[in-house]
């Protein structure tokens, strides 16, 4: 059953403000009333009224009491409304962070022997977990330039079984032909895991354009006000049963109170979103327009790379884009940072508050060129903006007064 007003008939403000408030969650047995959120359940243990009812328990299923670690209401409201947000999905498997999510999904589809193939633009964690996790497990990874599925194609083998994207990429927001891809892995048996932080079902619908399931960090926009960490996977049917088994092998599971942080952040996520996009539209317009300004790296800006397969596929936007320096140096940009007054410098972004950080992608790259095609060699000195809620004429006068500082050094 469905939280009311969650239908996929509605628009999405209507579905955030009630996905996951089924009555079942939200309403005391035998009262005549409830509460609007679902209140915190804090337990491991489950009771049962008797043996009979113990003996008839359902360990196995989503939504029945059993014991803390399938979670209770407050998980369940929030796995719920985040499978109503996803079209397509069967479940969503909640996992302590996003790192946790795609290290889960990533063993209940590979096993030994498997070829992972790997976006080269991938979060720098997913890349380091090929190396250690992945590899421990004789899991080979090979990685491919994200804006090239004929280079995808050829990547692929027998023992290929699964592809990870994650579309726009990490640092520089290279957005990928996800129809494209999803199509030759089809072909081939690849399972397609997409991760779909960057613009959250709201924005690019991932089990509708080919994933077969898609990774999301809650930590990001469903949190929205840094401080959360969680992750979530949510699959079609054929998927959704083995990744909770495996979800429930590694013991995964998330604190009530978090989940409740979680649920909270939904409501208010759709206007957090369309502020957030809005206001980095402004600054990216502005940015590419700065003499100092080599590249703007944000797919919702027209001009800048991969606006159009963004404009094609994607329903929305956030916050968070790249830009690169023309020339420069590493202590320049430095510089320029700690200038900014109204950004924080810190990992993670999707908060309410803006952060810069800088962004150094050659280092990581292994299958694709950084300067990116038509880039000056010299231009490699980026920053990631994640833009919060604040007045975007203030944040432009931030960066206006910062770029005087990147001019001196
Ligand atoms: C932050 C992030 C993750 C990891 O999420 P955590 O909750 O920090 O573990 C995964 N993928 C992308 C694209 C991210 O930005």
């Amino acid at each position: 059953m469905a939280g009311k007003g969650s239908g996929k008939d509605k628009q999405p403000g209507t579905r955030l403000v009630n996905a996951g408030r089924d009555p079942r969650w939200t309403t005391a047995p035998d009262t005549l009333g409830g509460v609007v959120n679902p209140p915190i359940w804090r337990a491991s243990t489950h009771l049962y009224e008797s043996m009979a009812a113990l003996r008839k328990g359902r360990p196995n299923e989503d939504g029945h009491f059993y014991y803390g670690r399938r979670g209770a209401p407050t998980q369940w409201a929030l796995a719920e409304a985040l499978t109503e947000l996803e079209p397509g999905a069967a479940g969503t498997l909640l996992y302590p962070s996003g790192v946790a999510a795609i290290a889960g999904v990533l063993l209940a589809v590979l096993r030994s022997g498997d070829v992972l193939l790997m976006t080269d633009n991938a979060y720098e964690p997913s890349r380091s977990m090929a190396h250690g996790l992945l590899k421990d497990c004789g899991i080979e990874t090979r990685w491919f330039d994200p804006l090239d599925p004929a280079a995808f194609a050829a990547a692929c083998c027998e023992r290929t079984r699964a592809v990870l994207l994650e579309s726009p990429g990490s640092l520089t927001m290279d957005v990928q032909d996800m129809p494209a891809l999803a199509a030759l892995a089809r072909e081939r048996n690849i399972t397609v895991i997409f991760d779909n932080t960057w613009a959250g079902p709201l924005g690019f619908p991932a089990l509708e354009r080919g994933a077969d399931i898609t990774i999301m960090s809650l930590s990001k926009h469903i949190g929205g006000h840094a401080d959360l960490m969680m992750g979530s996977a949510s699959a079609e049917v054929q998927w959704y049963g083995k990744l909770r088994r495996t979800a429930q092998q590694l013991g995964h599971v998330v604190s009530p109170d978090d989940a409740a942080l979680a649920l909270r952040g939904i409501r208010t996520m759709g206007v957090r979103l369309e502020r957030e996009t809005a206001s980095a539209l402004a600054i990216a317009e502005w940015l590419a327009a700065r003499p100092e300004v080599s590249r703007v790296l944000c797919p919702m800006l027209p001009g800048s790379p991969g606006h159009e397969l963004w404009s094609r596929d994607f329903t929305g936007g956030c916050g968070l884009f790249s830009f690169v320096f023309k020339g420069g140096s590493s202590d320049a940009r430095d510089g320029f940072i700690d200038a900014l007054a109204l950004f924080g410098i810190g990992f993670s972004w999707g908060g309410f508050e803006s952060l810069a950080t800088p962004v150094d992608p050659a280092p990581i790259r292994t299958a694709s060129a950084w300067p990116l095609a038509g880039m000056a060699a010299e231009d490699r000195f980026g920053v990631r903006l994640s833009i919060g809620l604040e007045d975007p004429a203030d944040l432009i006068a931030d960066i206006e007064q910062a770029l005087g500082a990147w001019g001196k050094a």
